[in-house]
């Protein structure tokens, strides 16, 4: 199997930001929201399986799952969101995992928020972290998504702490700084990251 690098950070860290910089440098992504996403398109059996549950109402009018009506409703509904996660979980799991086992590339680039939360560090062998503070993630997590405070510090607080996932991390990418200013800083660390990270990985396959 190949060289798993995982990239783990709290909400609006940055991670997709960093996974783009590893993208341009010709790494495969495997990001957890994107298959999230993909595995409940319209006419996956997985959404035919939600739309039971929860009614037609939970489709927007071109067909496709309404996400935000979905978050509204397992936000105010413990009970649906303990069975949807039943129903997800697993399959996004055994999705992502198809697809790392598909990789032929030196390494993949494994982007998963809640990649200590949901125990899947064990599956990496090496741990890239985007740590910014608590202030900056909810700054641009709002500007973002036009996200109200409670809603962004309600998902934090789901989400380990700063300390515990540092913890956690072999490599950490500071993300406090701006882009305007920063982007050359930031490209130049994924960049060393990427030489180190294809050197792990032949190592490991000889
Ligand atoms: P989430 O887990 O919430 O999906 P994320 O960790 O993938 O978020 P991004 O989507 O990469 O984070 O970044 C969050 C927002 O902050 C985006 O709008 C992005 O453009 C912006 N952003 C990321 N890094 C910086 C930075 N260094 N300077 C300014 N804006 C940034």
């Amino acid at each position: 199997m190949t060289y798993i690098v995982g990239l783990t950070g709290g909400i609006g860290s940055g991670k997709s930001t960093i996974a783009n910089l590893f993208m341009a440098l010709g790494v495969p992504v495997i990001d957890a929201d994107v298959v999230a996403r993909d595995i409940v398109k319209k006419g996956t059996l997985l959404l035919a399986k939600i739309v039971d549950h929860f009614g037609e109402q939970i489709l927007s009018e071109n067909g496709e799952l309404n996400r935000a009506k979905l978050r509204e409703r397992i936000f105010h509904h413990a009970e649906d969101k303990i069975w949807l996660n039943q129903l997800l979980h697993p399959a996004i799991r055994a999705e992502m995992l198809r697809q790392l086992d598909r990789q032929t590339s030196p390494y993949v680039l494994w982007v998963v928020p809640l990649l200590i939360e949901n125990h899947l560090t064990s599956l990496c062998q090496r741990i890239l972290v985007v740590d910014v503070t608590p202030e900056t993630q909810i700054q641009r997590a709002m500007q973002r998504d036009s996200n109200q405070l409670e809603l962004i510090q309600n998902i934090m607080a789901s989400q380990v702490d700063r300390q515990t996932r540092l913890q956690f991390a072999d490599d950490v990418i500071h993300n406090d700084a701006d882009l305007t200013v920063n982007l050359p800083v930031l490209k130049q660390k994924v960049l060393e990251l990427h030489q180190q990270y294809l050197q792990l990985a032949h190592a490991q396959s000889v």
